[in-house]
Formats: C-alpha cells, structure tokens, sequence
C-alpha cells in the first residue's frame, strides 16, 4: 500500500502531469508572466464556472479578504463579526485594517457560523458579517443574508475552503458559494479543493462597482498607467498558476469533488453509530465538497487517537486546536476562557482524517479499521 498522507498533490499531479507540463512550458516560451493571456482566460472561466459576474484574481486567500474589506470602504473602529472557530486569516485581516473584529461562536454539528449569535452580536458600529465556509459547506446564507438585509450590512463570504459547494436558496435558486453575500473570496493554496502549485486567490462579485474597484485596489489602487486613485496593494495571480488552474478546474467536480465525497461516504459508512465518533454532520441546504472530513471524538481522548494513528503511519490533523478568541496574538478584554463553549469544547474533540483526490479503497480500509482498532 502506497503511504497515507494528509493530502496527496504528487499523486494528483502525476496524473495530469503531461498537459500541466505543457502549459507551464507554454507560459515560459512566451514570457507572458504576470497578467498573461492564461490569467484572462482563467478569470472568465472560474466565472462561468461560478456563475458569478466578475473574479478578481488575485495573490492568495488572506489578500482576497483583505482586498474585499478595503473596497467595502470599512473604517478603523468598524466592526465585522466573524466565528471564533477558524483559520486566522479570517480575522487577521480584519484587525490589520484596524477593524474590530468581533468573535462569535459555531454550530456544534457543522461547525459553522451560527446565525443566532451572529444577530446577537450586531451594535450600531456592526459593518460586515464575514461567514466561514468551514471544511466544505456553507453556511446558513439564507438566515445570514436576511440578517443583513435588516441591519444595512455587507456579507464577505470566506470561500477558501469550500469552492465548488452549492447551496439552495428558500427561493429554490442554487447558488455557488462565495457568489450570495457582497463578496466571495477563495485561496489556491496547494491544499484547498482547487489548489495551485503555489499561491494564488481570488474575489468574487456580482457589483460592477465593487469589481471595478477592487480590479485597482489589486493593482497599487491603479486607474490608468500611473494614476492612483485609490490606495491599494500589488496582489497578482501569476501565469503559470493559473494556467495550471484552468486544467484543474476543469476536474474539481467531474473527479476531484467526486472523489472527496467518496471517501467521506467510505468514512461515514465505517463510523456509523460508534459510540465515541461523531461523523460530520451534513449542513442544511448544502453541498459538501469536503475540504475536510473532520470527526468529533466524545468521551475517549482525541488526542491518544491521534498519536495511535501517527504509530501506523496514518497522519490526522486538529483543525483548529485553539480558537481564535484563545489566541496569544487575539487577546482581547472582551472575550476569556467559557468565552464561546461550543467553539472550546471542538477544539478538543475534532480530528480530521486524510482527505484528498488520490486515497485508494485500501487506504480507506486500513484507516478506517485503525480508527476502530483504537476504540476495541
Ligand atoms: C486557507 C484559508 C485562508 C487563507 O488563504 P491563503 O491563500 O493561505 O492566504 C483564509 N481563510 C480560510 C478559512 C482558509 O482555510
């Protein structure tokens, strides 16, 4: 049996190794580095893909969120609520720009942004909701875009993990995710869903106006050559990835979703009613393109788990071991340890198993017969 890894970038890429080649030889045989011919076509068909009016390209997921905020026109002092269960760079960005990011707490079973805290953390300095579509699916955009609506406030949707999820309106009109709230953004990171070979992100909007501006912020707040309007940031998608993009994105349903959400139902089936696994729980209305397949551990040690199965060379990752209102670098008067239970208490319990495009039926048996060897 081939080695168990987190993710397998090597094995996917061995498989589509001669027309990557080809593009990436293409783009050095023309020179066309930045900005090129390859990035144009990229942006047209992520959009189709989408079906969202405008993607931004741009250098990674934290600069996407970060570009999306400065075109809001958000002030030192505004605040955006976010979840406490996160990446960092969901809040990062948001303190970077001297926002005041405020931290709210997540659904217990789908680990996503709970509404009902959302509303109840609304004041009158409350600009944005920037909900997190955690390890695959979407958040509850419907009660989130009604709360918007009733306070005036702009939804930036963290899509860096979920591209490619679905998620059916009340109206019955399904939408990508990333493409309901004011903006989307998304990461290329090698390891997200759609992953580059390197850095690289995007934006996404459906505002002509926004788009315009964000189109200059990402380019030093450039109108024409040498006229700056605007101050901005240099955040460029560079050729070579997204030429290597466009052949992946024409896999991410047809084989690589696909195959993720295998895995997950040879996951589940396994784990089915074990009394110390919680298998994730499918969020309401959504597609789950799993980023992860994270389990919850109750009433056994997670932690012992991990460490059994790094003995048997199966790698399994804790996202995320601290929350974000926890962190040395987040410290702040408002919030303390009891701060957000539920957000505490999976910090302790989850655990995700390898998840990728490449894992073999024999390596899902030999994890899954390990996982259970741990609880006999
Ligand atoms: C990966 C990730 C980001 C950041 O993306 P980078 O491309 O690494 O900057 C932001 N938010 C979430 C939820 C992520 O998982």
């Amino acid at each position: 049996m081939e080695r168990i890894n987190m993710v397998d970038l090597v094995g996917q890429y061995n498989k589509i190794k001669p027309e990557v080649d080809r593009a990436v030889e293409n783009v050095m045989q023309t020179a066309a580095f930045i900005n090129g011919p390859e990035v144009q076509e990229f942006q047209k068909e992520l959009e189709d893909y989408l079906n969202v009016k405008h993607v931004i390209p741009c250098a990674n997921g934290t600069d996407a969120l970060q570009i999306a905020m400065m075109a809001l026109g958000l002030k030192p002092g505004d605040e955006v609520i976010t979840t406490t269960f996160t990446f960092v760079a969901t809040a990062e960005v948001i303190a970077l720009l001297q926002l005041t990011p405020v931290l709210v707490d997540c659904d217990p079973d789908t680990f996503l942004i709970d509404p009902k805290a959302v509303e109840a953390a609304i004041t009158p300095k409350t600009k944005a909701i920037v909900p997190v579509h955690l390890y695959g699916q979407t958040a509850n955009m419907d009660e989130i875009m009604r709360i918007a609506k009733a306070h005036d406030l702009y939804v930036v949707e963290d899509t860096a993990q979920a591209i490619g999820s679905d998620y059916t309106m009340a109206d019955g009109t399904t939408l990508k995710a990333g493409t309901i709230g004011t903006i989307g953004s998304t990461s290329f990171f090698p390891s997200k869903n759609l992953g580059a070979f390197g850095d690289g992100g995007a934006i996404f909007t459906n505002d002509d106006k926004l788009a315009k501006l964000m189109r200059q912020v990402v380019n030093h707040g450039m109108t024409k050559r040498y006229y700056h309007d605007e101050i901005g940031v240099n955040s460029r998608l560079d050729s070579i990835q997204a030429a290597i993009l466009r052949i992946k994105l024409r896999k991410l349903d047809s084989e690589y979703t696909k195959n993720r959400q295998a895995a997950a139902a040879a996951y589940d089936a396994a784990f089915a009613s074990h009394p110390n696994i919680v298998t994730p729980k499918r969020a309401e209305n959504s597609t789950h393109v799993f980023h992860q397949y994270t389990l919850k551990i109750i009433n056994a040690d997670r932690n012992a788990l991990q460490e059994f199965l790094a003995s048997k060379e199966i790698p399994a990752m804790i996202y995320y071991p601290v929350a974000l209102h926890m962190q040395t670098a987040y410290q702040d008067d408002r919030y303390k340890s009891g701060s957000f239970p539920v957000s505490e208490q999976l910090c302790d319990e989850v655990i995700s198993l390898p998840m990728h495009t490449e894992l073999s039926d024999e390596q899902l048996k030999y994890i899954t017969e390990s996982v259970l060897a741990f609880f006999k």
